[in-house]
C-alpha cells in the first residue's frame, strides 16, 4: 500500500496538467484539477484555520443528552466524521452474494487496544504521545492549557475503557467469531442505551438485521453511555472530529498529526504537500484518477501478458495440491475448485464510480473531501440489502498494492503495481516470475492461508474440508506460527506467528509456485 517514486510523479504529473487546463464545469477533469488546486492552495488553507469545523464543533456544544449526542455520532458517520460507531455494508458472510449492515468495534484513537494496556517504556512514550497531541487539538481550537491537558485526560480514559472490550488483532483473525447476525430487534433489547432503531434511521439505514462483528464492544459502549457524564463524551467527540479533519485544516493541525504519528511509526520528516495531495485525491476521487491514469500509463498488452501469469501459476499450484501427500482425494478436487473458480481483475474496473454528486470548488478543500466522504457513504449505503456487485473493486488503479477478496474468492491486480519493479512487458520471464508472480503466487494462497482456508469458492464461510484433511491442514499452520514465533524484529519484540501466520503463509507459498510456474 505504499507509494513508490516513480508513481508519486506520474499521479503529480497528472493532476499538475488537469489543475492547470480549462476544464468543462463538472466533468471528472474539473473535479480531480479544483480539489487538487484547492488542497495545494495552503494560503487559503492558513487564512481559515480551524474556521471550515466552526459549525460542527457549535453542533457539539449544542448536544443535551445521550439521545442528542448519539444522533450527532450517528449523522457525522454519513461524512466519514466517525467516533464511537462504525456502520458498513458488506456481503454476508454465510450468504455471500447478499450485501447486509455490519457494525464493528471501534471508537479508539490508538491503532489497537494493546496500546493502551501495555507498560514498557516505548508504549508509555506512546501513550504520552497520544495525549499530548489531544491536548494540542484542544489547545489550537481555543483551550487554554490546563484545561487542555484535563480534557486530554478525559479522552484517554474513555478510550481506554472503550478498549478494554475489544478483541485483540489474533482474536480478529478467527471469521466465525466474528460473524454474529442478529435482528435489529434483539440489539434493541440487549443494549437499551444506544437506541439502535434511532441509530440506523439517522444513518439512513433500513434493515431488520445486522452482523455485530465484535458483540462485546456494543456491551461496553451500551454501559458507558450511562456511566460517563455526557459532558465528558461532548470533549471526547470534540476530539475525534478535529482529530478526523486534522489533515485537511491549516499547518498548526497537520503538524500536530504528524507528530503522533511520528511517535507511532517513527516517519522522521512529513511527505511533500504535493505527495500528500495525491493521495488525497486518490482517497476522494480515486476511480476518476484512475480513468486518466490508465489511458496514459496502461496497456491491453500488459494486462493480457499478467493473465497469461495468473493463469500460468494456477496450474502450478494445482501439480502442488496433486503432490501433496497429506490431503485426501475429495479435499485436493475440492481445493482446485477454489482454485480455478477464482475471478482474477486485472488493470482497472469494468465500470467507473460514478462522481455527478460530488461538488469540487476551488479554494474550499475541506468542503470537499466533505462532499466525497458524504458521496460515499450514499454508495455504500445504497447496496444495503442488494444483490452483491461482483465487479467492484476494493482500491484503485494507481494503488501500488494487490489482494485476495475471500468473500468473492477474487485476487486483484491494480495498474499501478503493473510496472517496475514488479512488472515490466519487455523484460524476461525470469524478472516477471520473480516480480509480480510471486505477488501472483501470494495472492492466490491467500485463498488456501487460516483465513481463506475458512471461505468455500463462492466466497461463503463454509467447511470444505474432510475433518481429517482440516485437522491435518491445521497442524501444518501451527507450523508456520512457531516458525515466525521464533524471529526477532527488534531487541527482544518478536513476531506474532498467530498473528501474521496468513502473510506468512502467502509469502512462503507465493515464492514456491512463481517458481514451480517460471520452470
Ligand atoms: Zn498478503
Amino acid at each position: 500500500m505504499f507509494m513508490n517514486y516513480p508513481q508519486r510523479l506520474r499521479l503529480q504529473g497528472i493532476l499538475d496538467s488537469v489543475a492547470r487546463a480549462n476544464n468543462t464545469a463538472g466533468s471528472i477533469e474539473q473535479k480531480l484539477g479544483d480539489f487538487y488546486a484547492s488542497g495545494m492552495d495552503t494560503i487559503t488553507i492558513e487564512k481559515r484555520g480551524y474556521e471550515p469545523i466552526r459549525p460542527l464543533l457549535a453542533r457539539i456544544d449544542s448536544i443535551s443528552d445521550v439521545a442528542s449526542l448519539i444522533r450527532f455520532a450517528a449523522r457525522e458517520a454519513k461524512a466519514s466524521n466517525t467516533s464511537f460507531l462504525a456502520f458498513g455494508v458488506g456481503p454476508d458472510n454465510k450468504n455471500s452474494s447478499l450485501n447486509i449492515a455490519h457494525i464493528y468495534q471501534t471508537g479508539i484513537g490508538l491503532p489497537e487496544r494493546d496500546y493502551y494496556f501495555k507498560t514498557d517504556a516505548s508504549s508509555i512514550a506512546i501513550q504520552q504521545a497520544y495525549k499530548t497531541y489531544l491536548a494540542k487539538l484542544f489547545k489550537l481550537t481555543g483551550s487554554d492549557t490546563l484545561t487542555a491537558a484535563k480534557d486530554a485526560a478525559i479522552v484517554y480514559n474513555i478510550d481506554k475503557q472503550l478498549a478494554s472490550s475489544h478483541r485483540t488483532n489474533i482474536e480478529l483473525r478467527d471469521v466465525n467469531a466474528n460473524y454474529n447476525k442478529m435482528s435489529v430487534a434483539t440489539l434493541v433489547k440487549r443494549q437499551p442505551n444506544i437506541d439502535w432503531q434511532n441509530v440506523l434511521n439517522d444513518l439512513g439505514a433500513k434493515t431488520d438485521s445486522i452482523d455485530v462483528s465484535q458483540p462485546a464492544y456494543y456491551e461496553k459502549l451500551n454501559a458507558a453511555l450511562k456511566t460517563v457524564p455526557v459532558s465528558d463524551w461532548k470533549i471526547y467527540v470534540k476530539a475525534y472530529s478535529i482529530n478526523n479533519y486534522a489533515d485537511v485544516l491549516s499547518k498548526p493541525f497537520v503538524d500536530a498529526a504528524f507528530e503522533l504519528n511520528k511517535a507511532l511509526t517513527g516517519q522522521a520528516v512529513q511527505k511533500t504537500r504535493g505527495e500528500k495531495m495525491a493521495s488525497a485525491v486518490d482517497q476522494s476521487l480515486g476511480e476518476a484518477l484512475g480513468q486518466l491514469y490508465v489511458k496514459k500509463y496502461f496497456t491491453e498488452d500488459a494486462k493480457k501478458r499478467t493473465l497469461e501469469l495468473v493463469n500460468n501459476l494456477q496450474k502450478a499450484l494445482a501439480a502442488r495440491i496433486d503432490k501433496l501427500d497429506w490431503m485426501s482425494d475429495s479435499t485436493k478436487q475440492r481445493s482446485k475448485e477454489k482454485l480455478f473458480s477464482m475471478t482474477k481483475k486485472i488493470g482497472y474496473p469494468d465500470k467507473w464510480r460514478d462522481y455527478s454528486n460530488v461538488n469540487i470548488v476551488k479554494g474550499k478543500y475541506f468542503e470537499n473531501v466533505v462532499s466525497a466522504a458524504v458521496n460515499n457513504y450514499r454508495f455504500q449505503l445504497a447496496k444495503l440489502n442488494k444483490p452483491v456487485d461482483r465487479s467492484e473493486w476494493f482500491t484503485t488503479p494507481t494503488t501500488v498494492t494487490a489482494y485476495y477478496n475471500p468473500a468473492a474468492n477474487e485476487i486483484v491486480f491494480p495498474a499501478a503495481i503493473l510496472q517496475t519493479p514488479y512488472f515490466d512487458n519487455n523484460a524476461d520471464d525470469a524478472l516477471n516470475y520473480g516480480g509480480i508472480g510471486m505477488v501472483i503466487g501470494h495472492e492466490i494462497t491467500h485463498a488456501f492461508d487460516d483465513q481463506g482456508a475458512q471461505f468455500d469458492k463462492e466466497g461463503n464461510v463454509k467447511n470444505w474440508w474432510t475433518k481429517d484433511d482440516y485437522t491435518k491442514f491445521k497442524a501444518k499452520t501451527q507450523q508456520v506460527v512457531d516458525l515466525y514465533n521464533k524471529f526477532t524484529v527488534l531487541d527482544t519484540v518478536h513476531v506474532k506467528g498467530a498473528m501474521t501466520v496468513g502473510e506468512n503463509a502467502a509469502d512462503i507459498g507465493g515464492v514456491a509456485i512463481a517458481y514451480d510456474a517460471l520452470k
